[in-house]
């Protein structure tokens, strides 16, 4: 089956209760077993829940993976994959993830003694420190969209017995880290999975049955699995994701090429943009697909929080991969986090803003983006 089938059909109306066209929300806290230790499938909420599970079954059919379980949101995505390190281990992260899985790193991990790093060289080193755990990518990252090889990622990581953990919440379709290698994938189900800007969720998935196992039982644990409502929510999004993600990459093609020319953006920061090595990497392991986000730093003559304010289609908000125009301010928002000293390190300028955007029309967009730079401009 290809993508669009897998996304609709991915759990059959025959696998539904009465044959239902969509999966029922399925209400239930706890399940009866027939004796004593003899448990069900199902056994309680938290571990397992039917409405969740055909989120998962599909999620699974349209990743790749063998094992794939939901989480309340990202950060319980990303919560639940770095709880497979321990104490003493560390983790590399590639720069400019997500601010909040930076907060993580600083507020969590920190506390229970799991050492990090936020790295720009991944893909140049030759080896790793024992007490590396794993090494934490995003490609594109976030807000810069830099690319890192995936594949060399993994050739270093398992040759020095590390696992690779990748948040691909940006590129939920022509990028598979796991057909890569990568041993861990996890999304923000909240962005182009929901898509609707109306549920948080997220997903872990792996193609290792020992890895599989262990996701689960920490996520029981945990108890950060997805609600039965958000799991429904989560599997109507799923349907139109492809059609939805090929609108929105369309809107950013046109997008893009606007803000190439404008005179208000000082710089562009796009999926491939940065280099030809990472142009041609992101090619190879992704098709060179654009995605829905784009960020730029807005020259010194245009006013960039007027721009913001004068946009009557991009509202101003966290998120990005809903049907919906959204715009973020990176330093005060999304990677408040970071404080000033790393953002400045990293590059994220109080000039930068970044677009994610919609599937609204995309010349109204686009007028939308010229109207609001010329109200932005400083006399
Ligand atoms: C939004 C986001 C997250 C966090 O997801 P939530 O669902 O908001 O908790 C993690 N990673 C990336 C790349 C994101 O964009």
């Amino acid at each position: 089956m290809k993508i669009q089938t897998k996304l609709i059909k991915a759990v059959h109306t025959k696998q539904n209760p009465y044959s239902a066209i969509t999966t029922p929300i399925f209400l239930a806290s706890t399940y009866a077993q027939g004796e004593i230790n003899k448990p069900g499938e199902f056994e309680y909420q938290r571990g397992k829940n039917p409405t969740t599970k055909a989120f998962e079954d599909s999620i699974c059919a349209v990743f790749g993976a063998s094992y794939a379980h939901a989480t309340a949101s990202g950060m319980g995505a990303i919560t639940l994959a770095l709880s497979l390190l321990k104490t003493g281990q560390k983790v590399l992260f590639c720069e400019n993830i997500y601010g909040g899985t930076f907060r993580y790193a600083k507020k969590i991990m920190e506390n229970i003694g799991i050492k990090y790093e936020l790295r720009s060289d991944l893909e140049s080193l030759e080896s790793l420190s024992s007490d590396v755990g794993a090494i934490y990518i995003e490609t594109p990252s976030n807000p810069l969209l830099n690319i890192t090889d995936i594949k060399k990622i993994v050739a270093l990581a398992h040759a020095n017995n590390a696992i690779v953990i990748a948040d691909n919440t940006f590129m939920p379709l022509f990028q598979s880290p796991l057909a890569l290698g990568v041993d861990v994938e996890l999304h923000s189900a909240t962005k182009f999975i929901g898509g609707h800007g109306d549920a948080l969720g997220g997903v872990v998935c792996t193609n290792d049955k020992a890895l599989g196992a262990k996701i689960g039982s920490l996520k029981n644990t945990l108890g950060i699995a997805l609600a039965p409502f958000d799991s429904y929510l989560m599997l109507r999004g799923l349907k139109t994701m492809k059609l939805r993600f090929d609108a929105q990459i369309a809107n950013t093609k046109k997008i893009l090429e606007f803000l190439k020319s404008h005179e208000a953006v000082q710089k562009l920061y796009f999926a491939g943009g940065a280099s030809e090595h990472e142009r041609a990497v992101h090619e190879a392991q992704a098709g060179g697909c654009l995605g829905a986000v784009l960020s730029f730093e807005m020259s010194e003559k245009y006013c960039y929080k007027r721009f913001a304010s004068s946009l009557e289609l991009f509202d101003i908000a966290s998120s990005l991969g809903g049907v919906e125009s959204l715009i973020c301010h990176p330093a005060t928002m999304s990677h408040a986090s970071y404080g000033e000293q790393l953002r400045a390190k990293i590059g994220i300028k109080d000039n930068l803003l970044r677009l994610a955007i919609g599937c609204e029309d995309g010349e109204d967009l686009i007028a939308d983006l010229a109207k609001a730079f010329a109200k932005a401009k400083k006399s």
